[in-house]
């Protein structure tokens, strides 16, 4: 016995509505998806919903007060709160490199959180 979910594509600004058939976890049907992109964003959605989470975390020293920041993968929706949270706790020094590590592991995720531009010394 399959039930249908829908969800909202987010891979490209298209926005496909998805309309999902599954038993359990396991996708049985996707449809409404214009490429099949859509497919296994419904899959991964539908089992293990996913997002990257970009922001800016507080930092001294240098020329702006904050940085910008994003994860380096995404991580499961349901930590995306307690991320963002943890990052405004987030205190840095500069220099920083784009690239750099800022916070290793977040939340015990296994995804790293990293700088997305260099700021160096005010
Ligand atoms: S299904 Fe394909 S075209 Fe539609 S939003 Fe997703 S990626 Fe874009």
């Amino acid at each position: 016995m399959s039930e249908t979910s829908h969800y909202l594509c987010i891979n490209c600004p298209l926005g496909c509505r998805l309309e999902v058939d599954a038993a359990g976890d396991e996708v049985v049907e996707v449809r409404g998806n214009a490429c099949k992109r859509g497919v296994e964003f419904a899959r991964q959605e539908h089992s293990d919903p996913r997002r990257m989470v970009t922001t800016t975390v507080a930092i001294s020293g240098a020329p702006l007060a904050r940085l910008p920041v994003a994860t380096a993968e995404a991580l499961p929706k349901d930590r995306v709160v307690d991320l963002c949270r943890a990052l405004h706790q987030l205190r840095l020094q500069a220099p920083v490199a784009i690239g750099d590590v800022v916070m290793a592991d977040a939340l015990g995720t296994g995804v790293d959180v990293v700088a997305t531009r260099s700021l160096e010394r005010a």
